[in-house]
């Protein structure tokens, strides 16, 4: 099924990481209901990843659950083998995964840089490596989509904004940045479009504890005047993956209600 609002997917596999839970999980389902076939990548064994794949197949969309650490090489050639032998050539990639261990810069142990590193950067390799392979395999199907392959990362306004006690992350996503447009010019000629969302605070586990304790002050960072939610991710994510968009490659798209617009300055600065 396709939604009548969101672009076709119809006939295209799509593997979405860190899809258990928070942007993952609601991209995952809007992928599913624009017609894409969805692997639910997820890292250890819960019943959420469950939970995702239920949404879908209740409201007529086609999914499956693939476990893996996408931090370790022979788990992201394993998710792939996987999702291939499941539902066959993978047209669409999101790769989404990520975390934080927040910490003060002198305090911050090489444990917690490589724990957020390992994931939000080098997995973002491993992921987006074993993306473009596997679209070379595939070749160009002209009949599902005017490009080889899509792949998008799911980076953060931190790719641009520094964050104080959250050197990991904004290094990791200030790294992914570059990553992204250096892999979109190397494969652009190969018609493999690889671009980024970029979202701002988004309602999910990740900063759950800050939005319990600071929502005003979050909010005062938001011109748009609200948290944003999953699903305001997922419909860019589907859009980027779409045909639509056919002529966008290595941008990223802030999903941010303003954020990255420095809302401090609105009085003058
Ligand atoms: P989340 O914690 O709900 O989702 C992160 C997912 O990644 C979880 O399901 C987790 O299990 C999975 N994951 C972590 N390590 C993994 C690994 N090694 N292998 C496979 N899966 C792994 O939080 P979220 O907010 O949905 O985060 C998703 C992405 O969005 C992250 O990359 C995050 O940096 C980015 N992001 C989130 C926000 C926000 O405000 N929520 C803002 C900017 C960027």
């Amino acid at each position: 099924m396709a939604s009548s609002d969101l672009p076709s997917l119809k006939g295209q596999t799509a593997i979405v990481t860190g899809a258990s839970s928070g942007i993952g999980a609601g991209t995952a389902i809007i992928l599913a209901e624009a017609g894409a076939r969805v692997v639910v990548n997820y890292r250890s064994k819960d019943d959420a990843a469950e939970t995702v794949i239920d949404t879908i197949r209740k409201a007529g969309g086609e999914a499956t659950e693939v476990q893996g650490d996408i931090s370790k090489e022979e788990d992201v050639i394993g998710l792939f083998d996987e999702a291939e032998r499941i539902y066959g050539p993978v047209d669409i990639v999101f790769s989404n995964a990520g975390l934080q261990r927040d910490k003060a810069i002198g305090e911050m142990t090489l444990d917690e840089w490589n724990a957020v590193i390992s994931v939000n950067l080098t997995g973002a390799f491993l992921v987006g490596r074993e993306a473009i392979r596997r679209f070379r395999k595939k070749g160009l199907r002209e009949d599902v989509s005017a490009a080889m392959g899509k792949l998008v990362f799911d980076s953060s306004v931190h790719q641009r904004i520094p964050w104080a006690f959250r050197a990991n992350y904004a290094a990791s996503k200030g790294g992914l940045h570059l990553l992204m447009e250096s892999i979109a010019q190397e494969v652009a000629e190969e018609k493999i479009r690889v671009n980024a969302v970029a979202p701002g605070a988004i309602a999910t586990n990740i900063n759950k504890a800050e939005r319990e304790s600071h929502l005003d002050e979050m909010l005062k960072l938001i011109p748009y005047g609200r948290v944003g939610e999953p699903a305001d991710v997922g419909r860019v994510v589907a859009w980027l993956v779409s045909d639509a968009s056919d002529y966008i490659t290595g941008q990223t798209i802030y999903v941010d209600g303003g954020m990255t617009l420095y809302p401090g300055f609105r009085g003058n600065g």
